[in-house]
């Protein structure tokens, strides 16, 4: 396991800085127009950098399995309510903190998992053969797009008792890293960052709506 230095931190970094001078001007870092604070983002697969983008180009990059090098962010929450994952499972992810958020690199076939932490993120490589017997217990993870989705896993707390998943657009992950980083103090990061944790799963909840069966993955175009 290691900090991560390159570019999804750039990338993270772009957006946290976005966030805190609402007043200025962003422009679509495609075509230059302008936008407003509230944008969508496209991934581009091989460097991993979130790009802040106008809803024209947005949509050239929704299409699910075109051979293109951008990616559209899609504004999907799902949750499963079913989600079959217990105490043996999580060690054998081998999270160390009580949250976290799971991709699939199409690029380089990878699951990687991203823990938030006072130094920002930290990513580490997945055991596949246990994600694998993850997805296999749970067909519906089947729906976790490649590149532009989030697993997001919480783990038990004093307060929250089970586990809990939802699949979430990847750019808010980094949003709640960059927002922890800021917040974080001490061994556990706090009360500061707790607050701002609850309130991110808070806001997933309410936007969510239970994961189809996993049959109807195929079909499913992007929003
Ligand atoms: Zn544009
Ligand atoms: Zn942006």
């Amino acid at each position: 396991m290691s900090a991560t230095g390159g570019t999804p931190l750039a990338s993270l970094r772009r957006i946290t800085n976005t966030r805190r001078e609402p007043m200025v001007g962003e422009r679509c870092e495609m075509c230059a127009a302008s936008i407003g604070d509230e944008h969508q983002h496209v991934v581009n697969l091989e460097s991993r950098v979130l790009m802040c983008t106008c809803r024209g180009c947005y949509l050239l990059f929704t299409a699910e399995h075109a051979e293109l090098r951008y990616r559209a962010v899609p504004d999907r929450y799902l949750s499963f309510p079913n989600f079959a994952f217990g105490a043996t499972e999580w060690d054998e992810l081998q999270i160390p903190v009580g949250l976290a958020f799971l991709f699939h690199n199409s690029v380089q076939e990878r699951i990687i998992a991203f823990y938030p932490g006072p130094a920002g993120a930290t990513e580490s490589e997945l055991p596949l053969d246990a994600w694998q017997r993850n997805v296999a217990a749970n067909p519906q993870l089947g729906h976790l797009r490649p590149d532009v989705e989030a697993l997001l896993l919480r783990g038990p707390d004093r307060e929250h008792p089970g586990f809990s998943a939802h699949v979430v657009p990847i750019d808010t992950c980094y949003e709640l890293v960059g927002r922890l980083r800021s917040l974080w103090r001490g061994f556990d990061g706090g009360q500061e960052a707790h607050a701002a944790i609850d309130e991110f799963f808070a806001n997933v909840e309410r936007r969510s709506r239970p994961a189809p069966p996993a049959t109807e993955t195929s079909t499913e175009a992007a929003s």
